[in-house]
């Protein structure tokens, strides 16, 4: 019997994809020698480690370089690339992205401020916060 404890009761398609997990749990038959294991399936060992990850992130990225034209550049850090990348395909996690990942979410609204839509260009470009961190730049 599993028991469940929520920071916040999932509803919407969390609650769906929960039930989902549920079925498959409930359908699922367990050994009976207590070796039942959570496996990673992009790696062999079936272990999860963020090296693996990292490398299978560079690995995508670089093979994505070579087929697309894409901006590099090799004095700026790694995670500074990806921050780009993301901008770029829009796949920053801003609130209205996440609201189109079907992610459940209280508002919409920037979290920062409260008064906009969570959109990437208010998040970067037009936030009180981020124009702030823009003008810091300009000095
Ligand atoms: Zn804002």
């Amino acid at each position: 019997m599993l028991s469940w404890n929520w920071f916040r009761h999932p509803s919407g398609r969390s609650l769906e994809e929960l039930n989902c997990i549920k079925d498959e749990i409930a359908a699922y038959e367990f050994s009976h020698n207590g070796k039942d294991e959570w496996k990673w399936s992009l790696h062999g060992s079936g272990h999860f480690h963020t090296s693996v990850l990292t490398e299978l992130i560079t690995m995508r990225l670089s093979s994505e370089a070579a087929t697309t034209s894409t901006l590099r550049n090799n004095f700026l850090p790694q995670k500074v690339e990806i921050f780009v990348w993301q901008v770029l395909k829009n796949r920053l996690s801003v609130r209205t992205e996440l609201e189109k990942r079907g992610i459940d979410l209280d508002s919409t609204r920037c979290p920062i401020c409260e008064n906009h839509i969570g959109t990437l260009d208010h998040t970067l470009l037009h936030c009180s916060f981020a124009l702030e961190i823009w003008g810091r730049v300009h000095c």
